[in-house]
């Protein structure tokens, strides 16, 4: 019996070397398909059957104790068809081989088993790998075998036969369990194992791992492809001595002893390659020193991206932003933004000279009430007074977020456009242009515009309104006397021997007396309204609205008295003096039909008669009021 268990526990010995062989194996042979990987398994199981069968205890007649039960439900519950396919049929062949008495039960047990695990690998489905699987073993594998005892055991079985297979069904139990509980362990930890072995092997970017002496460990595809390798695997033991020139080598070496050295890690470094068509491709590294659980430096760990596009993106708008900046320092505009609050986010040099008393307070950041405030207060504007009230200038401000044109002057006497545009998210983008030159000239236009005017309505010699300005004029006080029914009266005011004044004293003389003549007449006539014109040659006219008759012959006979008082002196008249004759005519209320015509003939009567009657005289003539009118005045 003693030595019945030795053998039994010397073959639960050799189960397990045999499963953490495998285990081994399984590591070493990662390249293998799960085929290959199953068909491999199944074989192993089937020499770990045949070793023990070769480790049995064998009874008389050829009966054989061993642990190939355990073996074979492993093989079929993990394996499955594949593996169990090779495991059975090995164990059928060895089991034969060694013949004797149990030979054929051995064969048709080892069926059973086989038949009964492989139905419960299919039951189980993925499941058969995992703990639920190596308890189904563990729980199916005891009842199998107390089966197959009570089957294949004969009436005259002797006791230690029921002894033997017992101990032999647990040993069996032990064996199963212990192997699927490293089977379950290593498959799961497989699994970790290949998930970080993909996820370093197929990261977007270089990861590697160098050992203390700056070799590769550890490498995904990207560094093995970029080095021209076809697996990772063909960088494990390379150094970058291998791979680039000497002294860049040479470089990255003491970069990484220097690391690995100092535990300081390298990070985000940059630096420009040429690839192999002769384009630079930027490249950012991080590389970090490794330390095992004593804290010893065991490598150093590197992840290289390739930034190339990054940098280009940046260098695009670098190029951009310079171009901007360059494009507003040369425009030969101010340029301002301000955002939606007020604040001034940008502007360029031109802008800040263009008011040169308030450029201090021009700055990024700075509110547009304070700028408002500084170019007030220090005068700058010709517009704003430098002592309005602090309320003002904030409403000022607030006119800062509309889209307008304005034209400013400025103390300094230059003109400033500012144009203010809002953009949809609120801003005020403002365009200053100095547009004094262009202010001057259109000043001077409308000066000249304004002597233009001049010119086509006064007389050139008297500077009186011309003939034109008084037909004008004429025609619309009768139109204005008519519907107000308020008196308009007429003065035809002609110099008297006026030939004989050119005569006497030549041409420019007689222009001087005509300009004298008109200096008189404008003292006289002076209300507002009153209009004083050149009628033609030495002939003159004075317009005198809401005048009715005898005020306009009292007028009259101002301007005669007025003229001959300031006593020019003319040898050729009878009066010694130059004096002039009046003709007046009134239209007053009662006046029928009024038109400027009629007025200015009537004038002409009077001056006639004042001619005829020994000039120097006011003579009037006109219509008369009707006579109804007259009695109730
Ligand atoms: P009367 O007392 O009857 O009005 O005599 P008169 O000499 O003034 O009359 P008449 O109308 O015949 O003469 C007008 C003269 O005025 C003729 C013209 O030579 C002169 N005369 C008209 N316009 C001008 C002018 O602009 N300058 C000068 N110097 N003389 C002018
Ligand atoms: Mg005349
Ligand atoms: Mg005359």
């Amino acid at each position: 019996m003693t030595s019945a268990w030795q053998v039994l526990v010397g073959n639960l010995a050799s189960v397990a070397l045999l499963i953490s062989l495998w285990m081994h194996l399984y590591y070493r042979f990662y390249g293998l398909s799960k085929r290959q990987l199953k068909l491999g398994f199944g074989a192993m199981m089937g020499l770990g059957v045949v070793i023990s069968m070769l480790l049995s205890v064998e009874f008389e007649g050829g009966i054989r104790f061993d642990l190939r039960s355990s073996l074979l439900a492993i093989s079929a519950m993990f394996g499955g068809p594949l593996a169990i396919a090779i495991t059975a049929p090995m164990a059928v062949a060895f089991r034969l081989l060694m013949g004797g008495a149990g030979a054929i039960n051995g064969v048709i047990g080892i069926a059973i088993v086989s038949a009964v695990f492989l139905a419960a690998h299919f039951a189980l489905g993925k499941h058969a790998s995992e703990p639920k699987g190596v308890a189904a073993t563990v729980f199916i594998l005891p009842v199998t075998s107390s089966i197959l005892i009570f089957v294949f055991s004969k009436p005259d079985t002797p006791l230690i036969m029921y002894k033997m297979s017992l101990i032999t069904a647990s040993l069996n139990v032990m064996a199963a369990a212990i192997s699927g509980m490293v089977m379950t362990y290593v498959h799961r930890s497989t699994l970790e194992r290949d998930l970080l072995r993909a996820a370093l092997t197929q990261a977007p970017d270089f990861h590697y791992v160098k050992n203390p002496g700056s070799r590769f460990v550890m490498t995904n595809l990207n560094v093995a492809h970029q080095h021209g390798r076809q697996k990772s695997s063909d960088m494990v033991g390379l150094s970058d001595f291998d791979l680039a020139p000497a002294d860049r080598a040479r470089g990255l070496f003491e970069i990484e002893q220097q690391i690995m050295r100092s535990g300081e890690p390298l990070i985000d470094h940059e630096e420009a390659l040429d690839d192999e068509t002769g384009a630079t491709r930027w490249f950012s590294t991080t590389k970090v020193v490794l330390k095992n659980r004593h804290g010893d430096t065991v490598g150093l760990a590197g992840v290289t991206r390739d930034i190339t596009q990054h940098k280009r993106l940046e260098r695009e708008l670098l190029d951009s932003r310079n171009l901007l900046s360059q494009a507003m320092a040369e425009m030969s505009d101010g340029l301002a933004m301000f955002d939606r609050h007020g604040y001034l986010l940008f502007c360029n040099e031109r802008y800040r000279t263009a008011f040169p008393l308030s450029a201090y307070a021009r700055q990024p950041g700075a509110h547009i009430t304070d700028i408002m405030r500084a170019s007030v207060r220090n005068g700058e504007r010709k517009d704003i007074a430098i002592d309005v009230s602090d309320v003002w200038i904030q409403n000022a401000a607030k006119g800062l977020h509309f889209t307008r044109d304005t034209e400013i002057p400025l103390s300094d006497n230059r003109w400033l456009n500012l144009r203010t545009r809002l953009t949809q998210e609120g801003s005020a983008l403002v365009v200053v242009s100095d547009i004094t030159a262009m202010k001057h000239a259109e000043l001077s236009l409308r000066q000249l515009a304004e002597q233009m005017r001049d010119l086509a309505e006064t007389d050139g010699l008297t500077g009186l309104a011309n003939r034109r300005v008084f037909d004008e004029t004429l025609a619309s006080e009768c139109a204005n006397a008519q519907r107000t029914a308020v008196p308009l009266s007429l003065l035809m005011i002609d110099v008297d021997r006026f030939k004989s004044y050119n005569d006497t004293y030549g041409h420019p003389a007689g222009d001087a007396c005509l300009k004298h003549v008109s200096a008189c007449l404008n003292a006289i006539a002076k209300r507002p309204g009153d209009l004083v014109a050149r009628y033609g040659g030495e002939e003159f006219a004075i317009v005198l609205p809401a005048t009715d008759r005898a005020a306009a012959l009292d007028l009259a006979e101002a301007v005669r008295a007025a003229l001959q008082q300031r006593a020019l002196v003319h040898a050729g008249s009878e009066f010694n003096v130059v004096t002039a004759s009046i003709g007046v005519s009134t239209f007053d209320a009662g006046t029928l039909v009024m038109s400027a015509e009629d007025l200015v003939e009537s004038a002409d009567e009077a001056l006639y008669q004042a001619k005829k009657m020994g000039r120097n005289r006011v003579e009037s003539s006109g219509f008369e009021a009707r006579p109804e009118r007259l009695t109730r005045t």
